[in-house]
């Protein structure tokens, strides 16, 4: 029997059902399409056109439409971008959602969180993903163009320190990164961290190719070649596939989107940075929330459209094809 409490928060978690019966309580905010690093798998080489500032919600209109979502049950929100530190009132914005009775984290490159450790503590965020593809300072200059390798490893140190749950990603590229695979099995044997080993994915821009894609099959292959590994338990709603090497502090795992997309039990919406509802990750529509909200309209009833527009798989997107989307950078991965 479950309690009142229970059932009012049952009702209200169902309404973000869609047509599949697939019950979406995480929300994905991009504060910003803007970021300090310039990944090439992320952000297109040429013609990256940044939104005007006029275009992206403010933190109190990322606050009030926040709290719509979580009005219809959303129990989980992340804060990504571009790089969601770089908003000039990212402080400002990580407090007001802090007041939301959600499970609140974010997706960071970790080139600021030095500055963040006090604001992370206060609103509570427990778990932090952080961006690294090598150990190698050239290569991390080759991948993002910029020169930050030293303080984002400094940081990551830092955020495992101060006792966070950190999740590593790492675009998994062949002929990039395919050689470090083994480097980041063996930081996971005296650092409690969870690398993510994520399959390269396509976007306008990024150049990205099949052959490319250092598959989850070659990648677990390879790591059982040098370590003796188990498998671990995934939750429902889990993007990640996890591992472990036995007697290691930390985890592996790997997001299979491109050759096993996990869309079957997908719980995830995303609110871009200029305030576009996108249900998928892929989806080739976005529906504007922002522009009604600012003129004093129902945003409530376009969140019901986006979830049942919402495609079975992959935003009905086939990835032998080339993709109609925004850039991975304007989406808020
Ligand atoms: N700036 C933050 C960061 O780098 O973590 C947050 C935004 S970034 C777009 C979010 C995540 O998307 C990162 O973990 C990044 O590695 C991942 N990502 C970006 N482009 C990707 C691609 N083409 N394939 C797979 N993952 C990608
Ligand atoms: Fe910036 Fe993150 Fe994209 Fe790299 S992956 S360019 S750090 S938004």
């Amino acid at each position: 029997m479950l309690t009142e409490t229970a059932e009012i928060a049952q009702i209200k978690t169902s309404l973000l059902t869609d047509s599949y019966g697939r019950v979406h309580d995480y929300l994905r905010i991009s504060l910003t399409d803007r970021c300090n690093l310039r990944c090439t798998y992320c952000m297109p080489s040429e013609d990256m056109q940044f939104a005007l500032h006029s275009t992206l919600m403010t933190a109190d209109e990322i606050y009030s439409i926040a709290k719509t979502f979580v009005k219809l049950g959303v129990k989980k929100i992340r804060l990504t971008g571009g790089e969601p530190l770089v908003r000039k009132d990212a402080r400002k914005i990580i407090e007001l959602l802090s007041e939301l009775p959600v499970e609140l984290t974010l997706t960071t490159n970790a080139t600021k969180t030095n500055d963040f450790i006090e604001d992370f503590n206060k609103a509570g965020i427990k778990s932090v993903n952080v961006s690294l593809d090598t150990f190698d300072k050239e290569k991390f200059f080759a991948i993002t163009r910029r020169n930050d390798f030293d303080t984002v490893l400094e940081n990551i140190h830092q955020l495992i320190a101060n006792n966070f749950h950190v999740k590593l990603n790492l675009v998994a590229m062949e002929g990039v990164n395919d050689g470090e695979l083994i480097d980041f099995v063996k930081f996971t044997k005296n650092h409690p961290v969870h690398v993510r080993f994520i399959e390269f994915m396509p976007f306008p821009g990024n150049d990205w190719k099949r052959e490319k894609v250092f598959t989850y099959i070659e990648m677990l292959e390879r790591i059982r070649e040098n370590f003796e590994v188990e498998k671990l338990y995934d939750e429902k709603n889990s993007t990640a596939k996890k591992y472990k090497v036995s007697g290691h502090a930390g985890t592996f795992a790997f997001i299979n989107t491109v050759t096993l997309p996990f869309c079957g039990d997908c719980n995830r919406l995303r609110l871009t940075a200029d305030g576009k509802i996108k249900n998928c990750l892929f989806s080739k529509g976005e529906i504007d929330l922002l522009t009604p909200y600012r003129n004093g309209g129902e945003i409530e009833e376009l969140i019901f459209k986006s979830l049942k527009d919402k495609k079975e798989q992959t935003g009905g997107q086939d990835f032998s094809v080339p993709t109609k989307n925004r850039s991975m950078i304007a989406i808020g991965g």
